[in-house]
């Protein structure tokens, strides 16, 4: 899709198109932003000067009376660009300007093992210049000061101009088009705050489909990688917001605090209470709020407007209009569920060769055939049924197995069922949530229609983790004997689980989302929220046409 893309580039959007045009395409163009130790460490850098002393048109730049100027914003249609210089500090001798630019790192070493500036922060700075002289700034020096050595490395002003024209042409060009090939093995990639989000080498690895012939040097960590899940059940609880904390308290009691940098999620079942500050943190911070009734039935989300993924959004409108095309990319997620369903009956309960297993692999090897959607959910319901007949077989105490006698939901008859239908309607509004924070329209699925109040698309990713997450735990919280019949309620509508139920189910669910596991493919170990998190950005990179074949998570 051909973008529009702002008349001024932001000198910044500059720096970081020199370091890797990939960088430049997802913050300026899909406004995805990476808050690492290193983006901190450089926003507390400048916050110390970015103090403006004056505004655009003040009085005292008029007056020529200023020494120093810090945070000066300026701008020009003429050339293109804007940004905000650090620092300008007028020469008592002849009136003219040195600009500062501060960095929080280090210098880079020449080969004399001087120090010297990075060649991104040179074009940088040189931008600044050019700007300033064009606001008629005499600038007869630029300097940059590293925060991490202390240092200031001088940068030589030559006549370049016409060489920053064609490097802020190149940004809009760039910037116009596709997103760019990420860099093959280089070591930028390791000191790259979008490392988590651009994930360089999978990319390449999803695209070109061959192995990886190289370790991967740093396996991207998640954005939020310590991303805690606050779960609400108290119907008295009231959500507030104090300071960089999240607190809660139940009845005029501070029962516990979140720092609000640590939370990824905030799931509230029945009435508890949330602040405006709160709800407004929430959405300026991105922390998911997920609202459940108290039986754990999804209500609904707090959203924000999307930002960004406009071109993924746009092909995954596309890909889901076309029935092949859909069903194309969703076999591999139905072939995997049915996979990771026999390893679970395998590990827990079928010998090798036993007849379900055996017409369950059956199955698997249709679904290749598969040309339509009703096909293709006809084969993984007949893999479904066969499983769930089996289903009981791997629960350890028999009040719970006698009476699972087949997924039954809407509502669900019995503690099993009514435990996998509030584990499958948690997982599938976190993944719901991750395809909204990652560009994804979470209502558009390719095997599961589009239905109001559906978010079809997580229904689909969420296929092949049934079994790894949501099923695991169910048997988990079983056969560890941490639930029995007195925790759950039985009505002639149906069952559901009391607080204590929900407790031993949270804690499981909680862990096993945290659970590491080393990536199939990729060799490296990341926790199931994070893994599904990659299958999304897999996803992702799909609809925007970068690459054409899913790869599933298939348990051995
Ligand atoms: S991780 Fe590497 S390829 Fe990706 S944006 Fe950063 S520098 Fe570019």
């Amino acid at each position: 899709m051909k973008k529009k893309i702002p008349e001024l580039i932001p000198i910044r959007r500059i720096h970081n198109y020199v370091y890797c045009p990939r960088l430049m395409y997802f913050q300026f163009v899909e406004n995805i932003f990476v808050y690492d130790s290193n983006v901190v460490a450089g926003e507390m850098t400048h916050k110390r000067v970015d103090k403006p002393t004056v505004t655009f048109f003040s009085e005292e730049i008029e007056n020529n009376s200023l020494e120093k100027i810090r945070s000066l914003a300026l701008e020009s249609a003429d050339i293109g660009i804007c940004g905000v210089i650090d620092l300008l500090e007028r020469n008592p001798n002849d009136g003219s300007w040195t600009i500062y630019d501060y960095k929080h790192g280090s210098p880079a070493k020449d080969i004399h093992g001087n120090d010297c500036a990075k060649e991104a922060d040179i074009i940088q700075i040189k931008m600044y210049v050019l700007l300033a002289r064009h606001h008629q700034y005499n600038i007869s020096a630029a300097k940059i000061y590293y925060a991490e050595t202390k240092t200031s490395v001088t940068v030589t002003l030559g006549n370049n101009e016409n060489d920053l024209l064609k490097i802020i042409s190149d940004v809009k060009n760039a910037a116009s088009g596709e997103l760019p090939d990420p860099l093959e093995n280089d070591n930028r990639c390791l000191f790259c705050s979008m490392n988590s989000v651009c994930l360089p080498e999978e990319s390449l690895y999803w695209k070109k489909q061959k192995k990886i012939t190289y370790p991967i040097s740093r396996p991207p960590l998640a954005e939020n990688v310590s991303g805690e899940v606050l779960i609400i059940h108290e119907p008295q609880a009231w959500i507030s917001k104090k300071g960089d904390m999240i607190v809660i308290s139940v009845n005029g009691n501070n029962v516990s605090k979140h720092p609000i940098h640590l939370l990824k999620s905030i799931f509230i079942y029945g009435a508890a209470q949330l602040s405006t500050q709160a709800l407004c943190c929430c959405l300026t911070e991105n922390i998911q709020v997920i609202f459940f009734t108290p039986a754990g039935k999804f209500i609904g989300k707090l959203d924000t407007l999307s930002i960004s993924g406009l071109d993924s959004r746009h092909g995954q409108y596309k890909i889901a209009e076309s029935e092949s095309h859909s069903v194309k990319i969703a076999i591999p997620m139905i072939r995997a569920k049915i996979s990771n369903q026999r390893v679970l009956l395998q590990r827990n309960c079928c010998p090798k060769n036993n007849d379900a297993l055996n017409l369950m692999r059956g199955l698997r090897k249709m679904t290749t055939d598969a040309q339509t959607r009703e096909e293709l959910q006809g084969i993984e319901g007949k893999a479904a049924a066969i499983y769930f007949e089996n289903f009981s077989l791997m629960l350890r105490n028999d009040d719970f197995a006698k009476r699972f006698t087949g997924r039954n939901r809407r509502p669900p008859l019995d503690p099993v069922n009514a435990m996998l239908s509030l584990g499958y309607s948690v997982l599938s509004s976190e993944i719901a949530g991750i395809c909204s924070a990652v560009g994804l329209d979470a209502a558009c699925g390719l095997l599961h229609a589009p239905r109001f109040g559906r978010a079809a698309l997580a229904l689909d990713i969420m296929e092949e983790f049934r079994p790894l997450i949501v099923d695991s735990v169910v048997i988990s919280v079983i056969n560890r004997n941490a639930v029995d019949l007195d925790d759950f309620i039985f009505l002639s509508q149906g069952c559901s689980l009391k607080k204590s139920a929900h407790h031993a189910f949270w804690s499981t669910y909680a862990r096993r989302m945290s659970e590491e596991l080393i990536h199939p493919t990729f060799g490296y170990r990341m926790s199931y929220r994070r893994l599904i998190e990659i299958q999304i950005r897999q996803l992702w990179r799909i609809f925007r046409g970068d690459c054409t074949e899913y790869f599933p998570i298939v348990t051995r």
